[in-house]
């Protein structure tokens, strides 16, 4: 047993041996190697710190070292001790700009978005609905590289029923009336390439909504493709459904107190959550919490008029005696996200941004902060907005060799307060280092 040991070890030891020699005696391996050094790489899955570099080739993690290796040729960044954490993710978006009350919107379309927010360290984003020809046509040019943007993932478009919601935006939409129909559809969006379907399943609202059999039909077209389904809903009765008919996720966190077990029931069958805090609780904040609108980070991501029209004495006539009973309302979300987290849901973050109450590319900060203020450890929120969504949308978005190279540095520790996650020093894009200042140009 001892010789095995021996054995391994000294088999280990040559291969990290091999490992430091490949980078350090020849140039580069491609020309576009990148190496961080004096970086602290917060595992978020791993949960641990380490001290290290990391070597950067090729748009992915080539490999990571406890000490930089010697005369490496390539593009060299010292972090002097920041931190760095995965790329974030949004996945929940729609993202043409911003909105406020009384006031003129920021709407710059997909392609200037994706551009915007990495400024915020949003270096992917999924877009739950807009013009699905003009999401096709901005997801092939970032994937092609046509443009330098955040990756773009998108349910292309929203599958509801005629009239439902979705259909009250002025752009096509895929509705539906029958399980027949709700098939056909799915068939033709697939052909798109969709990276999810969105649903929306709310009998219980004013508009109309399809059935269950059609949501159901829905779900089982989606399921036999290998397409995952979010599903937009808003009471825990449409929580419990979609629970039986199998879908993958559902956005959106109910308002009212969470049903007894049934938050037991979303973990056993591992349907995941984005509850969407941000789109839901945020605007209290923009209206009555001055430092958030002061914010640097905010500021930056959205244009003058848009956070004048959240202080317009307008939208305080409007809403200036509401705090109290949004706060009352606020932290009734939390709470039910609260026990959705104890009972050890997955839970992704989501900001439904381009709606009141959300800054694109900001929101996903606030996002993160809701989640521990609903009992998540700064840890889990930070795996909430990076590794998690990763993987829900089949990417490794972890720090692991041969994950991708997206990543945020940071200037302090998030793990020792969660709100330095907005304290960006620096954005690096599958493999590139983004030109803050002028990725930030170009988004308007
Ligand atoms: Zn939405």
């Amino acid at each position: 047993m001892k010789t095995i040991i021996t054995k391994l070890s000294a088999a280990l030891a040559m291969l990290s041996v091999a490992q430091f020699s490949h980078a350090s005696e020849t140039p580069a391996a491609s020309p576009d190697a990148l190496l961080l050094t004096q970086v602290q790489i917060v595992d978020v899955d791993q949960q641990t710190i380490r001290r290290g570099a990391v070597l950067v080739e090729q748009g992915k993690i080539a490999a990571e070292y406890s000490a930089p290796p010697a005369n490496f040729k390539g593009q060299t960044l010292d972090l002097n001790n920041r931190w760095l954490i995965p790329g974030l993710i949004d996945m929940h978006v729609h993202a043409f700009g911003n909105r406020a009350p009384h006031a003129k919107s920021d709407f710059a379309g997909t392609e200037k978005i994706a551009q915007r927010v990495l400024y915020a360290g949003v270096t992917g984003f999924v877009d739950l609905f807009g013009h699905e020809q003009g999401l096709i046509n901005a997801r092939q040019q970032q994937r092609t590289g046509t443009f330098f943007g955040a990756d773009i993932y998108s349910s292309l478009s929203c599958l509801t029923a005629p009239k439902g919601h979705c259909t009250e935006y002025g752009l096509k939409t895929r509705t539906m009336s029958t399980p027949e129909e709700a098939i056909a559809q799915v068939q033709s969006l697939a052909k798109a390439k969709p990276d999810v379907i969105k649903v929306v399943y709310q009998p219980s609202d004013d508009q109309p909504s399809i059935d269950r059999a059609t949501f159901a039909a829905i779900v089982q077209q989606s399921n036999q493709l290998g397409i995952k389904t979010i599903v937009h809903l808003k009471t825990w009765q449409e929580v419990s459904d979609a629970l039986e008919v199998g879908a993958t996720a559902f956005t959106h966190i109910p308002g009212t107190p969470i049903p007894t077990g049934l938050a037991d029931k979303i973990a056993k069958a591992k349907m995941v959550v984005i509850p969407t805090m941000t789109v839901h609780t945020d605007l209290t904040d923009f209206l009555f919490d001055k430092t958030v609108i002061a914010s640097e980070l905010l500021q930056a991501m959205t244009t003058p008029a848009i956070i004048a029209g959240y202080q317009s004495e307008e939208t305080m006539k409007k809403w200036g005696d509401r705090e109290a009973k949004w706060r009352k309302q606020d932290a009734q979300r939390t709470a039910n996200l609260a026990a959705l987290v104890k009972a050890g849901v997955i839970v992704l973050a989501g900001t439904d941004a381009g709606n009141y109450g959300t800054i694109q590319g900001y929101s996903v900060h606030r996002e993160i902060l809701k989640f521990t203020q609903a009992g998540m450890t700064n840890w889990q929120a930070l795996a909430a907005a990076t590794t998690r969504s990763g993987s829900f949308l089949g990417i490794d978005n972890t720090l692991q060799t041969g994950a991708q190279a997206s990543f945020v540095i940071l200037d302090a520790s998030p793990i020792e307060d969660i709100q330095n996650t907005q304290k960006i020093h620096a954005v690096i894009h599958q493999g590139k280092v983004v030109d803050r200042e002028q990725t930030l140009k170009n988004g308007f």
